[in-house]
């Protein structure tokens, strides 16, 4: 972008035909204190803490003659209908960080003001997501999941206007900026602005600059063509770990879709309390429920067809690129069906087990337990129970609610076909046990924990918030039991979050 804003240093919000991006400043803040810094992935990035009085960069306050602030151009699908030109419109990359060992970070700060894509937004982000995406995306780091991550959390000093009531009167809220990082934050979407645009040219730049800087093994005749193999596989695979640890990322619009299939953009996400397919938590998805837990697999595909699509024009035939793309289910079914015999602990999956994987998820889903505490239960069941009763016994630590006589029943149907399956495993009881608590997490970010902290943090009292930001750290062990509980009756009816 050749516009370098008008006489005040401002970039009105316009369509920007041409370009990938376009020059941004973040805008200063009053006074910007650090609420939380993730110590080890400063290491890892071979940063310093900086010291208090100096958050001038963090606070997008200070931009140094090394950096490169932008906004990245794109545009993408949002629950299932094209929005046009998006772009990041509160997100600002300074740059790119290289360490000692050549790897390399964007560094990029969410919520530093407005930019050209900013449409009517403010270009700001108010303490309370900017925590839940702080705290939400290291905890998916420790779980194993690929994520964008977390450097620091600062507070701007600034309100921020949220909401406006019928009086006229406005709700204010702290405001936050979080500095984050990953290999690159390139989207679905970046593909298919240029795609809508008819920009060939610049489709092809971007497509050979993601494969030489991201996918620099792929060689061969047609890179472009196993590039999205690439992307599919690594979509599936994250479509599996979300739905192992019960994840619901809330808005899987395409241009919240990572090219290199990482959880991007923490909005109104949630983990499940109860195991239930629909749960949606974020309100605006209701009553469609397109992005409800069980249904984020098939959305990946067809986010997938939206990004096969827009590459489209740069294949002379597309039968392959389609073939790539029908292959996600198959693809998809491998990883999942590997995956749910680990979290049950058995040896292998074998075609049979298909049938004992839906049985354990209709039973779960009929229950309506934990799915969290449901597991590990599972880990510690005898292996023989005798009676419906005493199946019921062993999991009433994970039920929301009583089961009746015909969902006992069918409890117990389910585990005596699952004991008897583990009966016929190869691997000794320790290595099958050992399995289920490697793929099973005994600690999840519930979503009553991340409010109680922020609504304890508003006031001052940062205990939980700490208490978290450890208690994320070892989410397989049995190092938190305090939080290895039942969300409380209080929480029940609390939204994810649909106002960012
Ligand atoms: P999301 O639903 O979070 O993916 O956001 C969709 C689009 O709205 C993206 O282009 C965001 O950059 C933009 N956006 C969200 N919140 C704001 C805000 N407060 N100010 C400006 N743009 C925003
Ligand atoms: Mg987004
Ligand atoms: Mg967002």
């Amino acid at each position: 972008d050749t516009f370098d804003g008008d006489e005040s240093g401002n970039f009105p919000p316009r369509q920007t035909p041409g370009v990938l991006y376009s020059k941004a400043i973040p805008t200063p803040v009053k006074n910007p204190e650090l609420i939380a810094w993730s110590a080890e992935l400063a290491e890892e990035l071979q940063v310093q803490k900086p010291d208090d009085k100096d958050l001038s960069i963090l606070g997008g306050n200070l931009i140094t003659p090394s950096m490169y602030p932008y906004a990245a151009c794109y545009a993408g699908h949002q629950f299932g209908n094209w929005a046009g030109q998006l772009g990041d419109g509160r997100a600002i990359t300074l740059g790119e960080w290289e360490t000692s060992n050549k790897t390399v970070y964007e560094l990029q700060l969410k919520g530093a003001g407005p930019t050209q894509y900013s449409r009517r937004g403010d270009g700001r982000a108010v303490l309370r997501s900017s925590v839940r995406e702080y705290l939400m995306s290291e905890a998916m780091f420790y779980l194993g999941i690929p994520t964008t991550r977390a450097l620091a959390l600062v507070s701007t000093g600034d309100q921020v206007m949220r909401d406006l009531f019928y009086d006229g009167n406005a709700a204010y809220e702290k405001g936050a900026i979080v500095m984050r990082t990953a290999p690159s934050f390139l989207r679905f979407g970046n593909f298919e602005m240029l795609a809508a645009r008819q920009e060939l040219p610049q489709l092809q730049k971007l497509t050979s600059w993601t494969i030489e800087k991201f996918f620099p093994h792929l060689t061969g005749e047609n890179k472009t063509l196993a590039w999205f193999e690439e992307v599919v596989e690594q979509t599936a695979s994250l479509m599996v770990e979300w739905i192992r640890v019960g994840f619901v990322h809330g808005v899987m619009n395409t241009d919240n879709m990572s090219i290199l299939g990482l959880t991007i953009d923490y909005g109104p996400f949630s983990f499940l309390d109860q195991y239930d397919l629909e749960f949606t938590p974020n309100t605006t998805d209701l009553p469609g429920r397109r992005y409800a837990y069980g249904r984020q697999p098939s959305i990946g595909y067809w986010n997938l067809g939206c990004l096969a699509s827009a590459i489209a024009p740069l294949f002379e035939e597309t039968e392959q690129l389609s073939a790539a793309l029908e292959n996600y289910k198959t693809i998809y079914f491998a990883k999942y069906h590997a995956m749910m015999a680990n979290k049950l602990g058995l040896d292998e999956f074998k075609p049979a087990d298909q049938e004992l994987i839906e049985r354990v998820e209709k039973t779960l889903n009929l229950l309506k337990a934990d799915m969290t505490i449901f597991y590990q239960l599972l880990i510690s069941l005898p292996a023989e129970t005798s009676t419906e009763e005493s199946v019921s016994a062993h999991f009433s630590p994970s039920f929301y609610e009583l089961p009746n006589k015909v969902t006992q029943q069918e409890l117990y149907q389910t585990i005596k076909s699952y004991q008897k399956r583990i009966s016929e495993n190869q691997i000794s009881t320790e290595a099958s046990q050992e399995l289920m608590r490697k793929t099973n997490p005994r600690f999840i970010l519930r979503n009553y924990l991340l409010l109680q902290a922020i609504q304890e943090l508003e006031k001052g009292d940062q205990t939980l918030f700490i208490k978290l930001q450890e208690a994320i750290k070892n989410p397989y062990a049995a190092t938190q039991e305090e939080f290895f509980k039942l969300r409380p009756e209080w929480a029940n009816d609390q939204p994810g979050s649909s106002t960012l």
